[in-house]
């Protein structure tokens, strides 16, 4: 007997993959049904919806339009067997971090992915691409996950970390939740399932500021993001979480910046492995001025769950702010 065929929503929103050349360089141009037509036969094996949702380079993708596109996954998630999100690479991690946390116990695969080179292209990555993302949409693996070069990672775990190569995306402190090779579509069998009824919690803190850190960085950037009422910020510090206070006391300025009732962050500048600002002095000075330890988190996932905790929190209650902070949400943090 024939198996029914699952019944996949593709919901478009611009990025490479549906790049058209135009006068003024790439651009989204393709819709849904082009890139379905142009997937060629492997489309025939689900049954594909369309609906286009946005035309935007990813770089255009903010906050609003993580909204957008967490509330139409939301809207139609009873009536698909899994959805397929379309985006740009740039900020695909963002956005696949942001869902995540906005689409908690969500009960079917949402799967984002993209392309380093127009669908339209003779060399495309793009076929591929859909290929894999359509074959982890089918296999009724709950979550929020990102699909590229015939791997698929955790939604918060994914990290752009190249501008060309087919493989540009890294799963960062976390295995991947699935590969293929010649055996197939190959699935981490420990991925966790819901743990409750997935609500819709797409609010998100747009105060939000993340900083760098350079050798001798100016503290007093501090005051301005005071003044200017931000309520977050997020610290990109050096190696297990190191901040100057010599010559520039940075460190007096995450006291003003507690007392002003704004959460601040700190992760690492490295991309694999753990903060542990436990290990040296400067890092225990931090801790000492009530800043929140991001342990193994991507900037990108501590950046979007940090809006999206403060969205939920009354303003000034840091205390909720961090322990909601330290608990694993979507599986972006080792505790
Ligand atoms: N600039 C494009 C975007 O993020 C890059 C891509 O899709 O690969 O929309």
């Amino acid at each position: 007997m024939q198996e029914e065929q699952k019944r996949i929503l593709l919901l478009t929103t611009g990025g490479t993959i549906a790049s058209l050349p135009t006068s003024q360089g790439l651009a989204p141009g393709l819709e849904g049904d082009q890139l379905v037509q142009l997937l060629g036969r492997i489309a025939s094996q689900y049954r594909i919806t369309v609906r286009d949702l946005l035309q935007l380079d990813s770089s255009n993708i903010q906050p609003e339009e993580w909204q957008v596109i967490a509330e139409a996954v939301y809207q139609a998630r009873s009536d698909y067997d899994g959805i397929v999100i379309t985006h740009g690479t740039d900020t695909m991690a963002y956005t696949s971090s942001a869902l995540s946390f906005m689409l908690l116990n969500i009960r079917i695969p949402v799967v984002l992915t993209g392309a380093q080179l127009s669908i339209d292209h003779p060399l495309t990555d793009a076929v591929d691409n859909l290929r894999t993302a359509l074959a982890m949409a089918a296999s009724g693996t709950p979550g929020v996950f990102l699909a590229f070069n015939r791997t698929v990672i955790r939604g918060c775990r994914a990290v752009k970390i190249r501008t060309t190569n087919f493989s540009a995306f890294e799963s960062v402190n976390s295995p991947y939740a699935a590969y293929v090779d010649g055996g197939g579509l190959h699935i981490d069998p420990s991925l966790p399932r819901p743990n409750g009824p997935c609500e819709l919690r797409e609010q998100m803190c747009r105060e939000v500021f993340l900083i760098k850190l350079i050798p001798g960085f100016d503290p007093e950037i501090f005051d301005l993001l005071v003044q200017r009422r931000y309520r977050g910020i997020v610290i990109e510090a050096f190696g297990s979480g190191g901040l100057h206070f010599v010559r520039r006391d940075l460190i007096s300025k995450l006291r003003m910046a507690h007392e002003a009732g704004i959460a601040v962050v700190v992760c690492s500048q490295c991309l694999y492995e753990s903060s542990n600002l436990s290990l040296y002095q400067t890092g225990q000075k931090a801790l000492e001025q009530g800043v929140i330890e991001s342990y193994d988190m991507t900037t990108e996932a501590a950046v979007t769950k940090l809006m999206w905790v403060l969205a939920q929190m009354p303003e000034g209650d840091l205390k909720s702010v961090r322990e909601c902070f330290a608990t694993n949400m979507a599986g972006e943090i080792n505790a």
